[in-house]
């Protein structure tokens, strides 16, 4: 089966490796769940003004700005909360583009903080997502999804029902 790892993937990869099996069979996470509505509202009406969404193979990026001779591409995120697996999805973003012959770099927004955080794709960083890649498309090659093993994302999860059900 060629599977193509998505930037949503690597995101959940940090999380859940059963949130990585249920995306990658394709279990639409309930659409109502209050924090997958928050993040949405964030992404449309945050950086309006500077506001681009160019989709990326089958990455969508939030946000592309360019100073001077630089890329940047940015992701806006609800919560520093998450910053680890945001920087994760970026990283993947970041590798992508070096895939297609571009250098770039990237910036995680977290508006409700009026933070910012610089994301470069180091050899060392670019190691860790290929082995994520490698590791995203195994889970994903297994029949049943790793056992459900109750976490404190769970709480936030959309596919909470599911797995507590
Ligand atoms: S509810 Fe918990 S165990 Fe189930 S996919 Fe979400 S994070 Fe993973």
């Amino acid at each position: 089966m060629e599977f193509e790892v998505t930037g949503a993937l690597m995101q959940s990869y940090t999380i859940c490796k059963r949130q990585v099996w249920l995306m990658a069979h394709q279990l639409v996470p309930d659409q109502e769940h209050p924090y997958i509505e928050i993040g949405r509202l964030i992404d449309e009406n945050s950086y309006q003004r500077d506001r681009k969404k160019i989709h990326f193979e089958n990455v969508v990026l939030d946000l592309v700005r360019i100073e001077k001779d630089n890329i940047l591409i940015g992701e806006v995120k609800k919560s520093s909360k998450a910053a680890e697996s945001a920087k994760m999805q970026l990283l993947f973003y970041l590798y992508k583009l070096k895939q297609s012959g571009i250098s770039a770099k990237g910036q995680l927004f977290f508006p409700e903080e009026r933070k910012r955080e610089i994301v470069e794709l180091t050899p060392e960083l670019e190691d860790k997502i290929i082995e994520a890649i490698n590791e995203i498309k195994e889970i994903a090659l297994h029949e049943l999804p790793p056992a459900f093993l109750k976490i404190p994302y769970c709480k936030n999860c959309g596919y909470k029902e599911f797995c507590m059900s």
